[in-house]
């Protein structure tokens, strides 16, 4: 495996290349990612990892400078993928200058859920995807579902800006006991880890009640999200939301799109003593 910090180099290496997959992360890389990896295997060749911890997309009061950082052994297990190159581009390389042209997603899309409660975070992960894929220039790049909004952000992204590259969606890889990976994971206590996986049991139970609905209208659904936010809150977890929203475009549902019966999912973030988890599960 080629590791390349150089955006110049980085092109040099890739020069004649039209089939690359990409797997933009910011490193400490678990089963989730290396999953990831395989299924850009499987839609183009030669595959491109790409770590880089973006402080774009940081809050003042996030977690930026602790964000665990475990070059050696992402590259281990790269290597141990297939990977044909790693771009590990340094802020400098890849923000010689401040970034002070950004990618803005609409607000109705990247002002709820997560963009509500990390305010700017899209616009930032916008900005260094269009950047990342500007420098790779891959037929095809692997986001995964576990980031649920932020996969139909970057598609409509790719989407709105003619991008010539598909945006490929990869399945949540989690643990035995349902908790879904992530690098976050590894900020929890003892204690906390053994409660983690509540959230996606909640989610399941909320997906339960929804399918046995008599009448499936806003009020029943508003009704399940309270339930669902006091039940984890009375298990001492501080909720940012858990909200049933239409797959296609994250609104809430309407009359009309009840009627016709489009398709659900259920999105969840919440606080674990300091650490905030975030999940969803489609209906
Ligand atoms: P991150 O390093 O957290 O920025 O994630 C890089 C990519 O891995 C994103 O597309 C995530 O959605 C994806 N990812 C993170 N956790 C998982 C997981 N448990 N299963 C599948 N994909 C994941």
């Amino acid at each position: 495996m080629k590791i390349i910090s150089d955006i110049q180099e980085l092109r040099d290496h890739l020069r004649g290349q039209n089939r690359a997959s990409f797997v933009p992360t910011m490193g400490n890389l678990h089963e989730g990612h290396l999953s990831l990896m395989r299924l850009a295997r499987q839609h183009g060749d030669p595959v491109v990892a790409s770590i880089f911890v973006n402080r774009l997309q940081f809050g003042p009061n996030e977690d930026f400078d602790s964000y665990p950082r475990t070059m050696q052994a992402d590259i281990d297990k790269l290597e141990k993928e297939g990977v044909y190159i790693l771009f590990a581009p340094t802020e400098r390389d890849l923000y010689p200058q401040p970034q002070e042209y950004r990618v803005d997603p609409p607000q109705q899309l990247g002002d709820i859920l997560e963009g509500e409660f990390r305010p700017g975070f899209f616009k930032g992960v916008c900005t260094v995807v269009l950047k990342l894929f500007s420098c790779v220039q891959p037929k095809v790049a692997v986001f995964g579902k576990k980031d649920y909004q932020q996969l139909m952000i970057i598609r409509q992204m790719a989407k709105q800006f003619a991008l010539p590259v598909e945006i490929i969606p990869g399945e949540t890889i989690r643990a035995e006991d349902g908790l879904a990976l992530s690098s976050r994971n590894g900020y929890l206590s003892t204690e906390e880890r053994q409660e983690a996986p509540e959230l996606q049991k909640i989610l399941q139970e909320v997906r339960q009640r929804v399918i046995e609905l008599k009448e499936r209208n806003i009020k029943t659904l508003a009704d399940i999200e309270q339930k669902a936010v006091a039940q984890l809150t009375g298990r001492g977890w501080q909720p940012d939301y858990i909200a049933i929203r239409q797959q296609s475009n994250l609104a809430p549902s309407t009359k009309e799109s009840l009627e016709a019966d489009e398709p659900l999912v259920i999105l969840t973030a919440a606080k674990l003593g300091k650490t905030r988890l975030i999940d969803n599960l489609e209906i």
